[in-house]
């Protein structure tokens, strides 16, 4: 497997990930994606609501805000649990969280510790004009709570039935203590989460369907098998909301970490959030007349973690004539350019003009380049590196023939293809 320094050192290299605020100095475990990247995490981002929304008739989306009153916090149980025990040494004045100590020394310089402190991972802000207590809220820590709260407004506005899910992408924030392994752990990142509403009854079922459906998704994406497995959590392992839960885990190059949960929150949510805002949460059944409070199936995956790991799972070193050649075999689904269009002689106007002409015609719906910076070689090499699918060579042959050179990513193989083809061509072989 790759080492991380090679795929930290691709993404800064070809714009995939930059740190945040570089030039400043950085801001820890905060991290901008390039152009590159912004198309990787769009594509990973499509490809699962597309797999949920669009592909299924049972799930809805939403998008909340990220600000949110602060009683939702205190009702879900982050005020008083969403918190780590943390030590100070009290010589190096370095902070550990005190459930990874092996003993009671500082690990840096054995130096002595403070007593256990309890320290919430909520980044705080302040809403209005005047700071205090009571203007207090919170950058939520996962986008779960507004798909709760919406519960009842979902139902009224879609007529839907048990079971049913919502979906929502959107950023969350922890201030994690222990950061690092590259974007593994981040303070600002991005989730997709559903919630599947179910009878009490059925939730054991639905937890069994989500547990494969979920693991599909990555493979479908080209995720290899033999790098994925689910983990199932020990009874003391389990968050407070949860009646079980499952990590699909990722074998990533510092070990096995997880790309997403997979929980049974049961009815813990919208109990609570019923109980603190006095409204009713509960869901009329026609069928039998009563009022019963759904059970939650959750699958939440890390969108930055997914990104991650695709980069991973995707990236090769072939040996082609001698030479060293890099490959992201990332899926068509996912490759951040579909086809670049290339001048075999960047010299003669002939040819670059019809080149460009070509991939104007080819832009719109995805994403289609022109490039003309280097010599074919480099340019070929250029695209294999970001994962682009097809590269287009317009040649001098193509002046009179009308006909590109296409080579595949992956087999290398040419085709020679009529101009007026192309974008059949290419639409054929992204479907
Ligand atoms: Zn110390």
């Amino acid at each position: 497997m790759v080492d991380l320094a090679k795929i930290t050192s691709l993404c800064k290299r070809r714009g995939f990930i930059f740190q945040s605020s570089e030039i400043y100095g950085g801001l820890a475990s905060v991290w901008d994606y390039g152009p590159m990247g912004a198309e990787l995490k769009n594509n990973i981002k499509k490809a699962w609501w597309e797999s949920l929304v669009y592909k299924r008739d049972d799930i809805e989306g939403l998008d909340a805000a990220i600000l949110m009153n602060r009683e939702v916090w205190r009702a879900s149980g982050h005020i008083t649990s969403f918190a780590d025990l943390l030590v100070d040494c009290k010589n190096c004045k370095k902070r550990f969280r005190s459930d990874q100590l092996k003993k009671d020394k500082c690990p840096e310089c054995e130096g002595a510790l403070t007593e256990p402190k309890q320290f919430n991972l909520m980044f705080k802000t302040s809403v209005g004009s005047v700071e205090g207590k009571g203007s207090e809220i919170f950058l939520r820590p996962e986008t779960a709570q507004g798909i709760f709260v919406n519960f009842q407004n979902v139902v009224t506005a879609s007529r839907r039935k048990l079971p049913f899910g919502i979906a929502q992408i959107g950023k969350a924030y922890r201030n994690e203590i222990t950061t690092g392994n590259f974007t593994f752990r981040s303070r600002e990142f991005e989730q997709m989460e559903m919630e599947y509403f179910v009878y009490p009854e059925d939730a054991e079922k639905w937890y069994e369907y989500w547990l494969k459906e979920r693991m599909n998704w990555y493979t479908a994406l080209g995720m290899k098998k033999e790098n994925l497995h689910l983990r199932e959590h020990e009874k003391d392992e389990l968050a407070h909301y949860a009646r079980r839960c499952h990590d699909i885990e990722y074998k990533f190059p510092f070990g096995w970490a997880e790309l997403e949960g997979i929980a049974n929150r049961g009815d813990f949510d919208l109990n609570q959030h019923a109980t603190n805002s006095g409204k009713d949460l509960s869901y009329y059944d026609e069928a039998t007349k009563k009022r019963v409070i759904p059970f939650v199936i959750e699958p939440s995956g890390g969108i930055d973690r997914a990104f991650l790991a695709f980069l991973i799972d995707s990236y090769r070193e072939e040996k082609v004539r001698g030479e060293k050649r890099v490959v992201l075999g990332l899926s068509k689904e996912l490759a951040p350019i579909k086809a670049a269009v290339l001048p075999l002689l960047r010299n003669r106007p002939e040819i670059v003009s019809m080149a460009k002409n070509i991939c104007k015609e080819l832009r719109g719906k995805n994403r289609v380049v022109y490039d003309d910076t280097a010599s074919i070689g480099r340019l070929y090499r250029r695209q294999d590196e970001i994962g682009t699918l097809y590269c287009i060579t317009v040649d001098v042959d193509s002046l009179t023939d009308k006909k590109v050179t296409v080579r595949d990513r992956d087999s290398m193989k040419q085709d020679r293809i009529g101009v007026d083809k192309l974008k059949e061509y290419l639409e054929d072989k992204l479907k």
